[in-house]
Parts: structure tokens; sequence; C-alpha cells
């Protein structure tokens, strides 16, 4: 969905950090910062469920989402410039989410335990960090495989920010068995150490990619939170041909659909998933942090994939 606004402003235009000197103050403003951002699914994604919210609360219709590219370099300049001008939410990209914890004051344990924040609130003093990824991750692959988290042995691909975010999230679902599996195995440490602060955590072991990924039952749930799958012509980071054909498989990655690890759990008999659930569940938290009311997966799910046919 493109809107264009009265003030000339448009959620479909990459604004910068130079945009904000003359943000008109009418209205209230969200949007995501990354760089690059401009093929972001955020702005339609989030503009169709303040659309929604509108039909039953007209405060909603004075709402707009924006992206913005913004370098890393000047984050915290421009953090205080969005703050200035009074946007009301933000959400942080690649590659803002673990430097933006130092920029913010913590809303929830999870910023601490995950070392990233995806969600900004704006506060009188600041903004106030969240992360909502955990929660995207852990109802993604709930919702898309109608399974409980906790009742799965993990095996969990990759050792940056979003595979400790899953980590986290696997721990505090109650799993209880999960092997952290990385190209580099010394990143791997940063992960155990953060899994050794929480009360309840799983039995923890660890192997290096690519190479045999180890398992003790059938219940299994491979999750790739690599990189490794972005360009059509990747590799699958691991060989899932040694899993149980029940295994199910979940990656992070949503664009493209189906990467060569989903390619081929499916050529196995897995079911598996991808990454858009995850995308629209971490959205609806954070429209919901920052609206107080509760948006529609729904409609944000069809937006996405409307977005993503227009690519
Ligand atoms: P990072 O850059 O922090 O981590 C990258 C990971 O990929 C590392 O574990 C790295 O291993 C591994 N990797 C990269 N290249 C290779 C390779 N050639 N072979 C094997 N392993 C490789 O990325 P993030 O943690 O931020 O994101 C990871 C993925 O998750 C991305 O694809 C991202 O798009 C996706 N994601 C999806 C979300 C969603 O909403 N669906 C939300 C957040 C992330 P090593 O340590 O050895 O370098």
């Amino acid at each position: 969905m493109k809107l264009i606004l009265k003030s000339g402003l448009s959620s479909d235009t990459v604004y910068t950090i130079d945009d904000l000197d003359d943000w008109p103050v009418e209205g209230t403003s969200l949007a995501v910062l990354g760089h690059p951002v401009k093929h972001s699914l955020s702005p339609p994604m989030h503009n169709a469920a303040i659309a929604e919210l509108a039909t039953t609360d007209k405060q909603f219709s004075a709402w707009t989402y924006y992206k913005f590219d913004i370098p890393p370099d000047r984050l915290e300049e421009a953090l205080a410039k969005f703050h200035k001008t009074g946007f009301r939410g933000l959400n942080l990209t690649v590659p803002h989410k673990v430097l933006a914890t130092e920029l913010v004051t913590i809303g929830e344990n999870e910023v601490e335990l995950s070392g990233a924040c995806n969600t900004l609130l704006y506060t009188a003093s600041g903004y106030e960090g969240y992360n909502t990824d955990l929660y995207g991750m852990t109802q993604a692959i709930e919702t898309d495989f109608s399974i409980r988290l906790k009742d799965k042995e993990v095996i969990l691909l990759g050792a940056g920010g979003a595979a400790r975010a899953a980590a986290i999230a696997c721990s505090k679902a109650g799993v209880q068995r999960l092997t952290l599996a990385n190209r580099t195995l010394s990143k791997l440490d940063t992960i155990a150490t953060s899994l050794n602060r929480l009360e309840q955590r799983p039995t923890v072991k660890t192997c290096q990619l690519p190479g045999e990924l180890p398992f003790t039952c059938d219940d299994l749930l491979v999750i790739n939170a690599t990189s490794l799958g972005l360009r059509p012509e990747d590799p699958a980071p691991a060989d899932l041909s040694q899993l149980p054909s029940s295994t199910l498989v979940f990656d992070m990655i949503y664009n493209p659909a189906r990467t060569a690890l989903l390619k081929q759990g499916e050529a196995l008999g897995m079911p598996v998933s991808n990454g858009i659930g995850m995308l629209v569940f971490q959205g609806e938290r954070s429209l919901r942090i920052w609206s107080r009311k509760d948006p529609s997966p729904h409609e944000m799910l069809k937006a996405v994939r409307a977005a993503m046919n227009s690519i």
C-alpha cells in the first residue's frame, strides 16, 4: 500500500536524517531505520494494520509508518532527531539492533539477554528499547507448525544476533535440549554465556558447520538463523539427510521464499516454513507496544505477501 499524504510525504519513499529537519508536526509518525532499507516490507505491513485499526478508532487515521536509510555512524544523532520530532515508535533492522542497546533505556529483560533491540517506544526522556524478534520467532514456529516449541529438541544454526535471540526464545519457551551449530565455533560462546544467565535453560551442545548434526530423539526442529540462503544461489548451511523425516525445518529467511535448506527439507518429506510469519509476528508486537491495541496479523501477512509479489 502506497500512502501519499497531504504534506507530500510518502510511505514508499526512502527518507534520510536530513529530512527530519523539516518533518511536519501533524499526525503520528513511525519508521523503520536500516542501512540499506529500500526493500523493507515493514512500511506496507504496518500501514495495512494501521488502516485496519483506523476502521474502529479514528485516531489511527493520522498514523503513518515510513522508512529511513540511516548509516550506523549517524544512529545516535538520528535517534536524538527522531525524538525531537516526536516519532512515536521506531523499528531497527540491519545493522542497528546491537548498537541501539547502548543508546536507549532498556524496556524489557529480553534486550539485555539478547544484546539487541528492534523496537523503540517514545517516552518523554528518550526511547525505550524492546526486542520483539523473540516473540515473533516463537509465535511463527508454533503457528506455522501447530506445535509447542517446548516439546521440541532444537538444532539452531547460526551465532549472530538472530541466533542469539532465537536461543533465548527457545529457553524461555521451555525447550529442554538445544544444539547450537555455527561455521565459526568460537562465536557460540556468547550465546552459551547469555543462556547461563537464565534460570530456566536447556541442556546445550555445540557443533561446527558444516558437519553432522547431533540429535537424541525424533521430535526435532531445525531453525536456520544464518544468513546463508539470502542469495538464491546459496547452498544450505547444513545437511538434513541424516535427520528423521519428521524433523520440522524453520528458516528465518523469507526472501527467497524457498532456500536450499527448505528445498532439501521438502525433498526429504519434512514439514518446512520460512520467515514470513516471524516478520509478521515481530511487527504485530511492535505495533501493539506503540498503539496499545491488538493489530491484525492477518492484515499484516496479506500486505507482506502483496508487497513481495510486487518486488
Ligand atoms: P548476522 O550477520 O549477525 O549472523 C550471520 C550468521 O550467518 C552467522 O552465524 C554466520 O556464521 C552465518 N553465515 C554467514 N555466511 C555464512 C556462510 N557462507 N556459511 C555458513 N554460515 C554463514 O545475521 P543476523 O543474525 O542478524 O541474521 C541472520 C538471518 O536471520 C538473516 O538471514 C536475517 O535476514 C534473518 N532474520 C529474519 C528475521 C525475520 O523476521 N524473519 C528477523 C531477524 C533476522 P559465522 O559466525 O561463521 O560468520
